[in-house]
């Protein structure tokens, strides 16, 4: 089916598109797929790792309680912590008598993914990526022991690393800059926005000034920095959204993720929302600040993701973030009438 086939019925799509490629020409996004295929010759998958006892700061009361307001966490849910004495990793104290079972499912999680990935793509080079939480808020002999044990596994060249700017230090950062001297070592940190007063509003728990502050320190050591933005945060204009990205290309960062904030029941975004003081970005203009976005880059940054949805009664709204089948169907059509294949 053509790309305007299947925008035939989103005319407000088509119309919110930025300017035509007028010259014809079609040029590749540079995926992160397409940037493992240029480095190592051959296709890298990720492999999410979602490790028990992970917290993060902005939940266990160190710099804020409840989490960002559009977080689906413990603080805010509470009928999700299980009704025994749980245990949380803190940077502070070395305890940690989980770290058997997290090194379990450190080759538990990866050894299951891997071999579906190996299975379906024929895929033999894997990153682990520490999705979940905060995954440099734990004390180093932690982050060290699970780190390693995820670099032992088969295929596993490298790692992805999840977490926030304000729970790094130099002594993680020269740790991973040693590793990287031998594997491929991923950090990805949460920008948001470059505005402070959306920080705030989305109860972040950390400024602006932060994360650019350690996305340098992080650059100085040689480390690959993934930015994640949100599209569609409260109070923000489209030319702010588009400054975060500007921004944020500036700052260094070698890979981008790009989504629209939605609201998931049991948070405090959807209080907001239900109180009709927050209205989602609508699909329309959430596609043609993406496109935008996309322009702008260099051809060195690599994009790791351009959506996001969820799939199940979750999801309060809105209604597009549903299918993320139909967002990508939809944004790979813009891109192309902008004259990008993604
Ligand atoms: S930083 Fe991440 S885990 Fe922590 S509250 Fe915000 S969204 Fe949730």
């Amino acid at each position: 089916m053509s790309d305007l086939n299947i925008l035939k019925n989103r005319p407000d799509i088509i119309r919110a598109m930025c300017m035509h490629n007028q010259r014809g020409s079609v040029k590749k996004v540079f995926t992160i797929g397409r940037y493992f295929r240029k480095k190592f010759g051959e296709d890298v998958y990720k492999v999410p790792l979602s490790i028990l006892g992970f917290t993060c700061p902005n939940i266990d009361g160190t710099v804020a309680k409840g989490g960002c307001t559009f977080c689906l966490n413990e603080s805010f849910s509470p009928n999700l912590a299980k009704p025994s004495k749980k245990f949380y990793l803190n940077p502070d104290s070395s305890d940690n008598p989980l770290l058997e079972k997290q090194l379990d499912q450190v080759r538990i999680q990866y050894r299951e993914t891997s071999r579906r990935l190996a299975g379906k793509y024929g895929v033999k080079k894997f990153l682990a990526y520490f999705q979940s939480f905060t995954n440099t808020y734990a004390p180093i002999e932690t982050l060290k022991a699970l780190y390693e044990e995820a670099l032992r596994q088969p295929g596993c060249i490298g790692l992805s690393i999840g977490t926030r700017s304000d729970s790094v230090t130099e002594e993680i950062l020269d740790y991973l800059a040693e590793l990287s001297e031998t594997y491929e070592i991923w950090i990805e940190y949460g920008i948001q926005s470059i505005y402070d007063e959306t920080l705030e509003a989305i109860n972040r728990g950390h400024d602006s000034a932060n994360v650019r502050a350690w996305i340098a320190k992080s650059k100085a050591r040689g480390l690959n920095v993934c930015g994640h933005i949100i599209f569609g945060l409260p109070g923000e204009t489209e030319a702010m959204m588009l400054d975060t990205v500007r921004e944020s290309i500036a700052w260094g960062i070698d890979s981008i993720k790009i989504h629209p904030l939605y609201v998931v029941r049991n948070t405090a975004l959807a209080v907001d929302y239900l109180k009709g003081k927050f209205t989602p970005i609508d699909e329309a203009t959430y596609i043609r600040l993406l496109v935008e976005s996309i322009r702008m880059l260099p051809p060195t940054i690599s994009v790791q993701r351009v959506t996001a949805g969820i799939e199940d009664d979750s999801l309060l709204a809105p209604e597009w973030c549903r299918s993320k089948h139909e967002q990508m169907k939809h944004i790979r059509a813009a891109l192309r009438e902008a004259g990008y294949i993604y």
